[in-house]
């Protein structure tokens, strides 16, 4: 079993269409991928079953715990449940909002034509990525990293904070959705490792059942502690890519360190809600 549970499409902040990532897992022979797109589930909604590895149905949801920004990957969901549906419309005009105001700021510093240049893209979700290459093709940065970290970080020209949800109101909305619920890159937080296994600890209290243990670049002592971390609350454990461009030569479809063979009994496959709704069919 070969799978990428975690990517991204053009209908957020991924750069390719859902015919382009399946065939890319078919050549690096995946038999499951998850298209978790950020806030939107328009990418599966617009899906036509062709031939390849079988899709999971996904959402990346991103929220709030204790001020910092977490992200939630929700799987198996029920992609046009009511309850997440309306969440999921709650977070894109919370999404508008913010580049409204990103708009603005960029205009009183002479780079005006963010949302011009937004109107004609097809995304759904409109991300601060979007923002990131507006100004590097306008040559106002030569990168997407210097964008980040001179405009749109904490403390960046361009800073608007992002009104999301809690980090429970994800979570309900994703089991509301018959989902399995799953905690995104643990380790890209900044959160020490006191803290991050509190933010684990509170995860799984308030109804999350997973935890991200593998994605491209995780440290192998990261990548223990969080098996480690699972294994300890009785947590399942998934592994994503994260892809979102062929272009960026560090990622791919399925590009992802395997679980360790001691923590299988925990991995994601083995959750109740995948066996019902993925083996099942
Ligand atoms: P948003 O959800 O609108 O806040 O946008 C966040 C997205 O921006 C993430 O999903 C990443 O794809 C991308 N991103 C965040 N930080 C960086 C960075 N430092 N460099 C490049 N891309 C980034
Ligand atoms: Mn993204
Ligand atoms: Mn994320
Ligand atoms: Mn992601």
């Amino acid at each position: 079993m070969k799978v990428d549970l975690h990517c991204h499409t053009h209908y957020s902040d991924g750069k390719h269409d859902l015919s382009f990532l399946k065939a890319r897992a078919l050549e690096n022979g995946l038999s499951h991928l998850a298209i978790t797109d950020h806030d939107c589930v328009d990418a599966l909604l617009a899906a036509e079953s062709v031939d390849g590895p079988a899709i999971i149905p996904g959402v990346e949801i991103s929220c709030m715990w204790e001020n910092i920004e977490i992200h939630v990957v929700g799987l198996c969901i029920d992609a046009r449940e009511s309850g997440l549906s309306a969440l999921l419309a709650e977070q894109q005009t919370s999404r508008h909002k913010r580049i409204v105001k990103i708009d603005e700021k960029l205009r009183q510093q002479g780079a005006g034509g963010l949302l011009e240049s937004l109107s004609g893209l097809k995304a759904y979700a409109l991300t601060r990525s979007h923002v990131a290459d507006f100004l590097v093709e306008n040559g106002v940065c030569v990168d997407r990293k210097k964008v980040f970290k001179r405009y749109l970080n904490k403390g960046g020209k361009a800073h608007v904070p992002a009104e999301w949800c809690s980090m429970s109101t994800a979570i309900g909305a994703i089991k509301g959705a018959g989902g399995i619920a799953i905690l995104a890159h643990p380790g890209r937080y900044p959160l020490n490792r006191a803290k991050l296994k509190r933010l684990v600890e509170t995860f799984r209290q308030v109804g999350g059942d997973a935890l991200e243990a593998s994605y491209p670049n995780i440290a192998p002592e990261m990548k223990q502690y969080l098996e480690k971390l699972g294994v300890e609350f009785s947590m399942y454990l998934s592994c994503g890519s994260d892809f979102h461009d062929a272009a960026a030569t560090w990622t791919d479809v399925g590009k992802l360190p395997a679980l360790s063979s001691e923590v299988a009994a925990h991995a994601v496959w083995q959750h109740p809600v995948w066996k019902a709704r993925v083996d099942a069919i």
